[in-house]
């Protein structure tokens, strides 16, 4: 039977080749019609026979392109009118433009085949792209996403381009950044002090300089990466001294999954990020013959892998023939270098040569990070090839909000409808540049969405720039300020990335938090009701001596918990290392002052007790090598205790001393530190799992969020979810957001949105 169908498709669907793909599926099938963008999404009008356009519609779904995320396909029918051929119309003003940007995508197969034919006019051509790859978010200045509005605006195309860009046939139809070695950008190889150097091919020199041991810095897509040999010992070294960034993992870059295989061990998962289209960095155990350096990963059993995503980094690759490094262009937490004045004054002093390109970057991306556990992945951080890809919220925000974020790796989240746009990876906020990036973020997001917030959702920590510049600008601006607690935001960020609406018991486990009654939170079980939260249970409290110093030095903690536990120190290693301070920073905690239930600094001072991490060089550190240390085929665990302290509708305490003792007892009988980091991690999950069912006997609640910056640790993820599914309880984790502060944007708004309701 012939019919005529209309068909409306919402989503990601404009600027990522939707209508030239309709118009190809429509060709294909021989349907006649007509397909177009409107404010709401792509329009179209088909009609065949009955069978075919249900396999069209179908193909709609099944192979859009890689850019595209279908939200919603609407389908009406309509009176046959005859005629033949399929055709691309113009566009249809609406009222309200919902704009979506697409986030920057990986070189796609066929413009990869392109730049290695030697009889393509692209061939070795660095900055090949098309309407399914190319970058995108970091080159777009405004809307609607036109050339003119990209930094493309200067390169103009060429008549050959132009005609490929106009072809509706073409792979190449409206893909804004299109350009050819005729009228695009070029590369540029200098030296440190900027002057050209002159090479018949800067990608073949730029891997002759590598391959001989240089430092060289590489602009690519969202910024200036810094680039060594992965398995040259010297140079990574070297690397790393330039970079003041001691221990931190560097990211190697593979040519392709074969040699990304030979480095780390692949699951499927791993495969299948790896080679997407968002091609994130992935952490993946490290494979036993991996040759790559040790100071690329220092006392790591992991690697942070990823393939190459631009056509210059695939001809470098190629000429490379192995893995090499390739970390971010910046001085230890700085943010990293994207513009060209700024990496020429940064990052020369650090590197040897600099491969810099023509084409100016718009907003800074850094690489972003997935751990794969298993067959779970754990966002670690959300930046190039995802922001600024929306979050479909559950609750319809009643009215634009603003999320501020946390401090340390901030992101801040625009909210309007049902979508929230979480921004590109930000940073460490107390770092002047950062800072200064972060709130041109916010207006560009702002400009770029077209979205006016009315409400600002902020941390309760007064000392956060976040804070200070929400709750400022709440009031210069006249706007609604909604304060939201850490935690709260933390497992309701996880709420919203599983897309659910709750009830929830939600376990925050992180470094520190500001909590309700004005100490630091980081070891909460809360219940989540609607809007609002109960603290239903926390770990123990102790000192938090010096405050700051405490996070730097967690030995501190350890005398801290080893205080709290009553254990004479005197015997242990780390009381030894630390004697001349011992006795000041004892009394510093018997005084009182600062006090926390954090999960993150118990396991600073299990860290300092078992692997002699007193003083760390990067967030986490201690608890990333205690993760590192611990020994697989251990089955023990400690016992943590659970009372109510006070009140009986108060909340449970759930006692870590009773840990702190038995394992000093195993350190001082001479257990091995494996041993001993695996004991603790197994105790700590039996122990979440145990105060999370008392917690849903009490309420009914069956299902459990995880979240926050402790639930980047592998061991602890797999023992809690399966603990608790083995009590049968539902563990949520996050998929989307990274569980750390990264995520916290989007709890916020998430919270606030329900307050509105
Ligand atoms: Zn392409
Ligand atoms: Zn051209
Ligand atoms: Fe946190």
């Amino acid at each position: 039977m012939i019919e005529r169908r209309s068909i409306t498709v919402e989503g990601i669907v404009q600027g990522v080749g939707f209508r030239p793909f309709v118009y190809g599926l429509a060709r294909e099938a021989g349907l006649a019609g007509f397909v177009g963008n409107d404010s709401n999404g792509v329009f179209i009008e088909v009609e065949g026979e009955s069978a075919i356009l249900d396999r069209f519609e179908a193909d709609l779904v099944a192979r859009a392109p890689v850019l595209a995320v279908v939200e919603r396909v609407g389908r009406s029918h309509r009176p046959v009118v005859g005629g033949s051929g399929f055709a691309i119309c113009e566009s249809r003003a609406g009222p309200v433009a919902e704009t979506l940007v697409s986030p920057d995508v990986a070189t796609c197969a066929d413009c990869l085949a392109e730049v290695f034919d030697p009889a393509n006019r692209r061939f070795r051509y660095p900055f090949t792209n098309c309407t399914n790859c190319g970058p995108r978010f970091s080159i777009i200045r405004g809307v609607p996403y036109d050339r003119p509005l990209t930094t493309m605006a200067a390169f103009a195309m060429c008549e050959q381009c132009r005609a490929e860009y106009e072809d509706p046939g073409d792979r190449r139809f409206h893909a804004q950044p299109t350009c050819c070695p005729d009228c695009g950008p070029s590369l540029k190889l200098l030296d440190p002090v900027g002057v050209e150097v002159t090479t018949g091919d800067p990608i073949v020199e730029t891997a002759r300089l590598l391959l001989d041991g240089a430092v060289v810095a590489i602009k690519g897509i969202g910024g200036y990466h810094l680039a060594v040999m992965a398995d040259d010992e010297e140079s990574v070294t070297r690397l790393r001294v330039a970079k003041h960034r001691e221990d931190k993992p560097f990211a190697v870059m593979a040519a392709d999954l074969d040699q990304a295989g030979r480095l780390v061990e692949l699951s499927d998962e791993a495969a299948r990020l790896l080679t997407s289209a968002r091609a994130p960095v992935v952490l993946a155990p490290r494979a036993a013959s991996a040759k790559v350096a040790g100071a690329v990963a220092p006392n790591n059993r992991g690697l942070g892998v990823m393939l190459a995503y631009t056509p210059l980094h695939h001809l470098l690759a190629a000429e490379l023939g192995r893995p090499f490094v390739l970390t971010s262009g910046n001085v230890s937490d700085e943010p990293i270098a994207y513009q060209d004045g700024d990496a020429k004054e940064r990052l020369a002093p650090l590197v040897d040569f600099i491969l810099a390109h023509t084409r100016p970057i718009e907003v800074r991306t850094d690489d972003s990070v997935i751990r794969v556990v298993g067959d779970r992945t754990v966002p670690i951080r959300r930046s190039r090839g995802y922001a600024p890809q929306p979050v479909k919220l559950l609750d319809r925000c009643a009215r634009p909000i603003l999320a501020c974020g946390a401090e340390l790796k901030a992101t801040f989240c625009l909210a309007r409808a049902d979508h929230g746009f979480v921004s590109h990876h930000i940073g460490d906020l107390e770092n002047l540049e950062t800072y200064t990036s972060y709130l041109a973020g916010v207006e560009h997001f702002e400009r770029l969405f077209d979205v006016h917030p009315e409400v600002v959702a902020h941390d309760l920590h007064p000392e956060y720039l976040s804070t200070k510049y929400g709750v400022a600008r709440a009031e210069r601006e006249g706007l609604a300020a909604i304060g939201v607690q850490h935690h709260h935001a933390h497992i309701a960020s996880c709420l919203a990335d599983n897309g659910y609406a709750g009830p929830a018991i939600g376990v925050a486990f992180d470094g520190l938090g500001y909590g309700l009654d004005g100490t630091l939170w980081g070891g909460e079980f809360l219940v989540l009701e609607g809007a609002d939260f109960t603290r239903a249970a926390h770990l123990n409290v102790v000192s938090l001596p010096g405050g700051a110093a405490a996070i730097r030095e967690p030995w501190r903690m350890a005398v801290a918990w080893l205080l709290a536990a009553g254990v004479d120190p005197r015997p242990l290693e780390v009381y030894e290392r630390n004697r001349a301070q011992w006795a000041n920073v004892a009394k510093v905690c018997q005084l009182g002052g600062l006090v926390t239930s954090s999960v993150g600094r118990l396991f600073d001072a299990v860290g300092a007790l078992c692997v002699g991490r007193d003083r760390v060089n990067y967030e986490g550190q201690a608890a990333v090598e205690l993760e590192q240390a611990a020994d697989a085929c251990e089955s023990g665990s400690y016992r943590f205790s659970l009372e109510s302290d006070g009140p009986a509708d108060g909340p449970l305490v759930l006692d870590a001393r009773p840990m702190v003792k038995e394992l000093v007892g195993d350190l001082l009988g001479g257990e091995t530190v494996g041993r001993i980091a695996t004991r603790f991690h197994r105790g700590l999950a039996a122990a979440l799992a145990e105060t999370a069912g008392r917690i849903a006997s009490s309420t009914g609640i069956m299902t459990v969020a995880l979240s926050g910056g402790v639930f980047q640790n592998e061991i602890l993820i797999s023992e809690a979810t399966a603990a608790l599914s083995a009590r049968g309880l539902a563990p949520l984790t996050h998929r989307q957001v990274p569980p750390n502060d990264g995520g916290i944007s989007l709890g916020q708004v998430t919270v606030a949105a329900r307050r509105l309701a």
